[in-house]
């Protein structure tokens, strides 16, 4: 039996206008992000519409290539050895999923972790000298 109608279907608008996050700035390569020119709030990749407030009026920026490290966990996946995936709290208050590298620094949620890239990779690791106590004096 087959079909000769394909039912129609609205589809959503993607609000996510690629699916790369790593841009190009004079800077170097960077995480791509969007600010929203109305109501200010930063979001992650390129974006046509505001997640927040839904405006239009959106302009593409370059994330900050430090956070936070929210959490993570070890995957062990086959072969592959352990993937280490956790979630970054950028410096402008945008979250995201990442990979991360330990680098000889023991990952552990509120270190400092900074922007790394490889080849069309990126992944966040400790930064320099983040296995001195973090202590606010
Ligand atoms: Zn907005």
């Amino acid at each position: 039996m087959t079909s000769t109608t394909e039912a129609r279907v609205s589809r959503p608008i993607a609000d996510l206008e690629s699916d790369s996050l790593l841009g190009s700035f004079p800077d170097g390569p960077r995480l791509v992000g969007t600010r929203c020119d109305r109501c200010g709030r930063t979001m992650i990749g390129v974006r046509v519409v505001c997640s927040s407030c839904v405006s239009t009026d959106v302009s593409r920026i370059e994330l900050p290539t430090t956070g936070v490290l929210y959490t993570f966990t070890r995957l062990h996946v086959g072969g592959d050895g352990i993937r280490i995936l956790g979630y970054v709290d950028l410096d402008d208050d945008v979250r995201t999923l990442a990979d991360l590298r330990e680098d000889g620094t023991p990952l552990r949620p509120g270190l400092r972790v900074e922007l790394g890239v490889d080849g069309d990779n990126w992944f966040f690791a400790p930064v320099s000298g983040a296995t001195k106590g973090q202590s606010d004096d």
